[in-house]
């Protein structure tokens, strides 16, 4: 039995430190030293080199290296009834919160309008707004938005989330489906996107949604960039229906130099590292997983490729 991985190279020796440390009868396989395919039955992976997942004839399982899964589905054809495992550790969880809470903060706070007051070297107070009165608002009620919003409610912030299925989550309010997204977004003066890039969840910020925001809402995208219209986006930030926004990720990564979000007064971004994968925390999740396969039990957290994550 043999776990084949590809990560980035800098963080493929503390996976495979982890591992070692954790399971060393693991055996591992570095892409692209893959052996003898036969060997293989579970892979790691963020993208997978094309035509590799359908050489390997006793594959058991995919672990996706991150939560998201758009990049593995992007990446070409899957094999047919081997469940893929979205990334649920620890580690990501708690890097995704101290992120969404240290942007909700800035953004709450008036950094942005602070830092262009520091610029101009002048010295204004803004008058606060006590939390109770910004109403937080989550897209994406799952692993990440859940934590975010527990996290969130405990400044006093009044927080709602929305998601397909319906949630009871204490102190935070449950909004569901299509019909209930324009009544969450009007209660949203601080909107938090959290959600799985899917085609049903493709631009979902668009001129329309930004519109049934209050005005002047704040944002914090750290889903994925396809969920958003950019040039919508910066309409709503030059006409001022949106005040601010934090931006982790781009519908092109890197950031093209010339896209006009980087010289935004409006605009604190970030490259795409809102969270990332512990690999420490990481492989207990890979082999809690590998553990329950060699049981005949089903892994947690698979894909549901139909609902595509
Ligand atoms: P989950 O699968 O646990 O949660 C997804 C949530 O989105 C669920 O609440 C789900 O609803 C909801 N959802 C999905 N589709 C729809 C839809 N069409 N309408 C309404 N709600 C929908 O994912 P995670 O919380 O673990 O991760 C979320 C995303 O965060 C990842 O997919 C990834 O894109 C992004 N991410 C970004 C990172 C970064 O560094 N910027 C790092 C890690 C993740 P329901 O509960 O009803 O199923």
């Amino acid at each position: 039995m043999a776990l084949l991985f590809k990560t980035d190279i800098d963080r493929g020796t503390a996976w495979a430190q982890a591992f070692a440390k954790h399971a060393p009868e693991l055996e591992l396989r570095q892409w692209p030293e893959i052996g003898n395919p036969d060997d293989i039955e579970y892979v790691l992976v963020w993208a997978p080199p094309e035509g590799v997942l359908s050489r390997l004839p006793n594959l058991k399982a995919i672990f996706s290296v991150g939560a998201g899964i758009d990049h593995l589905m992007a990446a070409g054809e899957l094999p047919e009834g081997i469940p893929i495992v979205r990334m649920v550790e620890p580690g990501l969880t708690a890097g995704m919160t101290e992120f969404v809470v240290m942007a909700s903060l800035m953004l709450h706070r008036f950094m942005l309008e602070y830092r262009s007051q520091q610029t101009a070297h002048h010295w204004e107070e803004i008058n606060q707004i006590p939390t109770a009165q910004r109403r937080v608002g989550i897209l994406g009620l799952g692993t990440l938005g859940q934590e975010s919003a527990r996290v969130l409610s405990t400044f006093g912030f009044p927080v709602a989330g929305w998601s397909r299925t319906r949630k009871e989550i204490s102190g935070v309010d449950s909004f569901a489906g299509e019909t209930e997204l324009k009544a969450f977004l009007s209660r949203s003066d601080l909107l938090v996107c959290l959600l799985p890039l899917t085609p049903e969840t493709e631009s979902i910020l668009n001129r329309e949604t930004l519109a049934q925001l209050p005005t002047g809402a704040l944002l914090v995208s750290v889903g994925r960039g396809r969920q958003v219209d950019e040039d919508a986006l910066l309409e709503a930030l030059d006409s001022g229906q949106i005040g601010g926004a934090v931006l982790d990720v781009f519908r092109q990564e890197p950031l093209p130099a010339e896209s006009p979000f980087w010289d935004h007064p409006k605009v604190i971004l970030t490259p795409h590292v809102a969270s990332m994968t512990n690999p420490e925390t990481a492989v207990l999740a890979v082999l809690d997983n590998i553990a329950r396969i060699k049981k005949g039990d089903a892994p947690s957290h698979t894909v549901d490729l139909k609902r595509g994550y």
